[in-house]
């Protein structure tokens, strides 16, 4: 390896979206940061619509406005999803589980009490190319740097930093974090162990014209040999029960290929004349047993891969990334304990693990045998009823997501909710810069004093909610997790331990 070039708090390698949001978040809270990004040119057809649309769930909506980007992004107008066919338009379909839909108007959500209803949703739908241009200019206004072209090829640990080295060059950060994707360079070099499982089918997100389109029906269609979804006329999402052996065989994706793919799944001769996009996919769910390995750690894709079924990878990714950013900057800029970053593990593992267990439940009632049509059958039936379907909903929008933290309040470890204060502002605005922020409700002296003297990087803010509330203060942490919260006296001594927790 070279000898290093330039030098970096951080480096992050790939410009996929879990990394350019990392990377805004640890420039919010003053890091340098490097991303190395091994395309060229970030955009693909792949990454537009109707292919890129990615469904964003509570957690990623909050992130987002939470810093101000949800506002930048043209989601609002894209509230139903062109690519789910809903088969009653007089319904909204916001989801599905092994493509058994479940619509709004079928959900109660006063089951997800510590949820107000605010300026964020429970999901959106984004796309994949804006969304990276919106953060890829909100991390240069922040002052990341992004060097295009230039693919990590080695690192080397050494006792105070990482020393990697992307194309002829060398760079060194006192960090490196693998964003790279599903065959992530950094997981690979790093010595990260991935446990999992391989795959059951080949999935296939195709484009195509095709010569006699009455011999295919619209919307999802499960068959003896497999699945064919046309969402609008010539788009298909299959699934091919193959093992995942032509994804992995490294062929190409030709037209001859997906045209006798479709007809085996759809049972008919039907033909095809073009193929404008086309990829392939599979639902090996696997996942790095350890996210830390020394200086290196991953995020996202990197971290965990599993197949798209319910759209929860980005997702993941974001919440990897929110988690991380604040904690290894409070490392960097003032000197937090280890154990803050052992915390990111701690939390975001068994966060992807339900979420591969999720994948992998979907995967086991989608295939084409009796095993699979009697457990279709079964969730079939609980989606129908209310409280399955809000119950399906809850796990797929990550509602239910909390971390093990200390302190007795119901809110510990959940994301605080979406208040509003009698001021006109929202809680998204007052988390805009990325810092802990106390809310004291009740005008408590002694709260501003304590934080005013000992912690000034928690932001103290005395505000009342706009609706009634029974809580008196809250303490979050940058990602708006609640920390500590009370509805009635200080006590002090899990103050204390919340803070520095
Ligand atoms: C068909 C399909 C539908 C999906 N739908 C949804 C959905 O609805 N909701 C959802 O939440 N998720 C969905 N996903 C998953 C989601 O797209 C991914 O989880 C998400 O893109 C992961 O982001 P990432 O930044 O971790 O990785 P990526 O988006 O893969 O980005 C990684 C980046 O790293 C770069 N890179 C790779 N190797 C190197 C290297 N050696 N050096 C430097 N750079 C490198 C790559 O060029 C890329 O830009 C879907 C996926 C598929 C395939």
């Amino acid at each position: 390896m070279n000898t290093p070039h330039s030098s970096y708090e951080i480096i992050i390698a790939g410009g996929g979206p879990v990394g350019l949001f990392l990377a805004c978040e640890l420039a919010l809270a003053h890091c340098s940061v490097l991303i190395l990004e091994k395309t060229e040119n970030p955009a693909s057809p792949i990454k537009r619509l109707p292919f890129g649309l990615r469904g964003l769930s509570a957690p990623s909506v909050e992130a987002l406005d939470r810093r101000g980007l949800l506002e930048e992004l043209e989601i609002p107008k894209r509230l139903t999803d062109p690519h789910m066919p809903s088969g009653n338009s007089s319904r909204r379909q916001t989801g599905h589980f092994a493509g058994i839909p479940f619509y709004d108007d079928q959900l109660d959500t006063t089951q997800w009490p510590y949820r107000l209803p605010g300026s964020a949703p429970t999901h959106l739908l984004a796309e994949m190319e804006e969304l990276e241009t919106v953060l890829t200019r909100r991390a240069e206004a922040l002052g990341v740097t992004i060097r295009r072209g230039l693919a990590l090829t080695g690192l080397r640990q050494t006792e105070s930093g990482v020393i990697v080295q992307a194309g002829p060059e060398s760079v060194q950060g006192q960090w490196l974090i693998g964003c790279d994707g599903a065959r992530s360079a950094v997981r690979k070099l790093g010595g990260f162990d991935f446990a999992g499982t391989d795959p059951e089918f080949t999935g296939y997100s195709v484009q195509v014209d095709v010569a006699d389109p009455q011999k295919l029906r619209p919307g999802r269609n499960h068959t003896a040999t497999g699945l064919y979804l046309q969402s609008r006329p010539g788009y298909f999402a299959i699934q091919d029960f193959d093992g995942g052996a032509f994804h992995h065989s490294g062929e190409p994706l030709t037209l001859a290929h997906i045209q006798k793919v479709l007809r085996r799944i759809s049972g008919t001769d039907v033909t095809l004349t073009a193929v404008h996009v086309a990829t392939s996919w599979t639902d090996r769910a696997r996942q790095a047993t350890a996210y830390r390995n020394g200086r290196v750690l991953l995020a996202g894709d990197a971290a965990h891969i599993h197949s798209p079924l319910g759209g929860q990878g980005l997702n993941l990714g974001l919440g990897d990334a929110l988690n991380l950013g604040w904690k290894l900057a409070a490392l960097i800029r003032r000197g937090a304990p280890e154990t803050l970053l052992d915390s990111y593990q701690a939390e975001r593992h068994p966060v992807g693990e339900q979420v591969l267990a999720w994948s992998r439940a979907q995967v086991a009632a989608m295939k084409p045998d009796p095993t699979g049509r009697a457990l279709l059958d079964v969730f079939r039936d609980m989606i129908g009823t209310r409280d399955g379907a809000t119950y399906v909903a809850g796990r797929v929008w990550g509602i239910f997501n909390h971390y093990p933290l200390p302190g007795s309040h119901s809110l510990t470890g959940r994301s605080a909710p979406h208040f509003t204060f009698d001021d006109g502002t929202t809680l998204a605005e007052h988390l805009r810069q990325g810092q802990g922020l106390l809310l004291d409700f009740e005008a408590n002296t002694s709260l501003e004093t304590f934080f005013g003297e000992r912690y000034s990087h928690i932001l103290y803010r005395r505000l009342r909610p706009a609706a009634p509330s029974d809580l008196s203060a809250l303490l979050l942490r940058p990602d708006g997790i609640v920390a500590w919260a009370t509805n009635d006296t200080v006590d002090w001594q899990e103050l204390e331990i919340a803070v520095r927790e």
